[in-house]
C-alpha cells in the first residue's frame, strides 16, 4: 500500500485516484475547482464515465480515497504525487498550453518537505519532465528534499476509462533513474501488464506518436471512403476486409466524422507543432488534420447537396458527445456541423442521451445561433418535422431506433448517418432514403453505369462479383 497524491480531477485523474485507490492505496485527489471538489466530497461525480461511480463509492467509503481543493498538508507522506491536470491546445500555433501543468508543480514544490517522485500523467510536449523539474527546483520551499519525474503517458480512452486503466495494453515509464522508474512500476504491477521503463523524452514521444497514428489511421480511412464514394464501394465492408490483416488491424478504421475530443486533435497538433519548432516540415501529420476537418463539412455538403438550400429547413441532430458513453464535447464534430447547419439558416433539433448539458454549454461557448438550436427530449421529438436526420454520434440506443416512427415524423425522410451505423438496404425498408459516409450506392448500378461510360470495362469487375441486372 502506498500514499499517493493525484493533481487534477478530471477525466484521467479521477480514474487514476480512483482506480489506484482500488488497488489498496491510500490516495488524495486535489483539483483547485472547488465545484468539482464540493461535487466529488458529496458523492457527485462532474463527470459521465461508465462504471467509476461504483469505484469512486465503494474506495470513498473504505476511507481510501479523499478528494480536496487544498495543496495544505494534502502531500505529507506522500510518495508518490501524480500530475494529471490538462494540457489544451494553446494559441501558440497549437503547441500544448503547460500554464496548469507548471503551476502544478509550483504547488508541489510549495508543499513538499520530504523525497517524493512526480509522475506526470498529462500529455505534455517532449521535453516537459525537465521543465516540471525546473520549476520545482526553483520553488522548492526545503532545498534539501530530493525528488524525482517520472513520465507516465496515459492511453485509456474515454466511454471506457476504468476498464482502459485496469487493463492496459502496456504501462510506458520515462525515467533518468532505474531505481525510481521501478518504485512506479510497483504501482502497476497487480495489473499484470507489459511495462516498458524508457527514458523521459521517449516516453513522452510515444504518447503523440501514439495518437498522431491512430488519428493517421482515421483520417486514411476517411480519404478511402470518398473514394469509394465515387467508385461505388462500400467502405464498411473495405475497413472489414482490411482488418482481417494481421499488419492491419480492424480498430480505428471507422470512416465517418473524423476525430475529435480532448485529445487526438490537440496532440496532433501539438506533435505538429513540436516539429516545426524543431525546423520540420511535418507533411503527414499537417494531410490528417486537413482531411479530418473536411470529413465534418462533408455532412453539411451532402445536406446541400440534398436539399439545396438549408433556409428555414430543419435539421434533426443525433449526438452532441463527440462520441459514444462520454459527456465530453470538447472538439466534438456536433459543434462545428451545428454551427455549419445553423449559419446557412436551418433550425437545429437535437437529442443526445448524456451530453446535453455539456453540449448545450459548448455550442454557446462556440457562438452557434444557440437560438435555433432546439434540445430534446428523444430522438423521435428530435426528428419531428425535420428535413434530414442526421446521426453524429454512434450511440449504442441509436441502434435500436424505431426507425419507421421516426421517418413517418419527418417531412422528408433523409438519413445522413455520419456514422455508418445503419444499412442503406434496413433504413429503406422503413421509409428513409440513406446517406452514409463512403458507403457507393448499389454497387450493380454504379458499376452498370461506369460500365456505360466507359469508365469501366467488363473485365475489370471480376466474374461473379454481384449480378449485373
Ligand atoms: P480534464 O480537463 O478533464 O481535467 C483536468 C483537471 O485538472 C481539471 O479538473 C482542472 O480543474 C484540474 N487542474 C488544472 N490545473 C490544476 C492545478 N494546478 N492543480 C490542481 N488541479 C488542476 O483533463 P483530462 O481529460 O483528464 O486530461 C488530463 C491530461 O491527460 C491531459 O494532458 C490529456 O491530454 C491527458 N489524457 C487525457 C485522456 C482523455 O481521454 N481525457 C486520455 C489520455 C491522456
Amino acid at each position: 500500500m502506498s500514499n499517493i497524491s493525484v493533481i487534477g480531477t478530471g477525466y484521467v485523474g479521477l480514474v487514476t485516484g480512483a482506480c489506484l485507490a482500488d488497488l489498496g492505496n491510500q490516495v488524495t485527489c486535489i483539483d483547485i475547482a472547488v465545484d468539482k471538489i464540493e461535487r466529488l466530497q458529496n458523492g457527485i461525480l462532474p463527470i459521465y464515465e461508465p462504471g467509476l461511480e461504483e469505484v469512486v463509492e465503494r474506495n470513498v467509503s473504505a476511507g481510501r480515497l479523499r478528494f480536496t481543493a487544498s495543496y495544505c498538508g494534502v502531500l505529507d507522506a506522500c510518495e508518490f504525487i501524480f500530475i494529471a491536470v490538462n494540457t489544451p491546445m494553446g494559441e501558440n500555433e497549437g503547441g500544448a498550453d503547460m500554464r496548469y501543468v507548471e503551476s502544478a508543480a509550483r504547488s508541489i514544490a510549495q508543499e513538499l518537505d520530504h523525497d517524493a517522485i512526480i509522475i506526470n500523467k498529462s500529455t505534455v510536449p517532449v521535453g516537459s519532465g525537465d521543465l516540471v523539474s525546473r520549476v520545482i527546483q526553483t520553488y522548492l520551499k526545503k532545498p534539501d528534499v530530493h525528488f524525482a519525474v517520472v513520465s507516465n503517458p496515459e492511453f485509456l480512452r474515454e466511454g471506457t476509462a476504468v476498464y482502459d486503466f485496469l487493463h492496459p495494453d502496456r504501462i510506458v515509464l520515462g525515467s533518468s533513474d532505474l531505481q525510481e522508474a521501478n518504485a512506479v512500476a510497483r504501482l502497476y504491477l497487480p495489473l499484470r501488464a507489459p511495462i516498458m521503463i524508457t527514458d523521459i523524452y521517449t516516453a513522452e514521444m510515444i504518447k503523440y506518436a501514439s495518437n498522431a497514428f491512430l488519428a493517421t489511421k482515421i483520417s486514411f480511412i476517411n480519404e478511402i471512403a470518398q473514394i469509394c464514394e465515387h467508385l461505388g464501394a462500400d467502405v464498411k465492408e473495405v475497413a472489414a476486409g482490411m482488418g482481417y490483416d494481421k499488419r492491419i488491424g480492424r480498430a480505428f478504421l471507422d470512416a465517418g466524422l473524423g476525430y475529435g475530443g480532448s485529445c487526438l486533435p490537440k496532440d496532433v497538433r501539438a506533435l505538429a507543432h513540436m516539429a516545426h519548432e524543431a525546423g520540420l516540415h511535418p507533411q503527414l501529420l499537417h494531410t490528417v488534420m486537413d482531411i479530418n476537418h473536411d470529413q465534418r463539412r462533408r455532412i453539411v455538403d451532402k445536406l446541400t447537396d440534398i436539399l439545396g438550400s438549408l433556409q428555414d429547413r430543419t435539421i434533426a441532430v443525433l449526438g452532441l458527445a463527440f462520441k459514444p458513453n462520454t459527456d465530453d464535447m470538447r472538439d466534438a464534430p456536433a459543434i462545428d456541423i451545428i454551427h455549419w447547419i445553423t449559419s446557412l439558416g436551418a433550425t437545429v433539433r437535437v437529442y443526445d442521451p448524456i451530453a446535453t448539458q455539456t453540449g448545450y454549454q459548448a455550442l454557446e461557448h462556440a457562438g452557434a445561433a444557440m437560438a435555433s438550436v432546439i434540445f430534446c427530449q428523444t430522438p423521435y421529438e428530435a426528428a419531428e418535422n425535420a428535413d434530414a436526420l442526421v446521426v453524429v454520434t454512434e450511440w449504442n440506443e441509436f441502434k435500436t431506433l424505431r426507425m419507421a416512427q421516426l421517418s413517418s415524423t419527418m417531412r422528408h425522410p433523409l438519413l445522413i448517418d455520419g456514422r455508418n451505423m445503419y444499412e442503406a438496404a434496413d433504413v429503406s425498408l422503413h421509409g428513409f432514403i440513406y446517406h452514409g459516409m463512403g458507403r457507393g450506392t448499389d454497387p450493380a448500378t454504379v458499376t452498370l453505369s461506369a460500365i456505360k461510360t466507359g469508365k469501366l470495362t467488363a473485365t475489370t469487375v471480376g466474374e461473379g462479383a454481384f449480378a449485373l441486372p
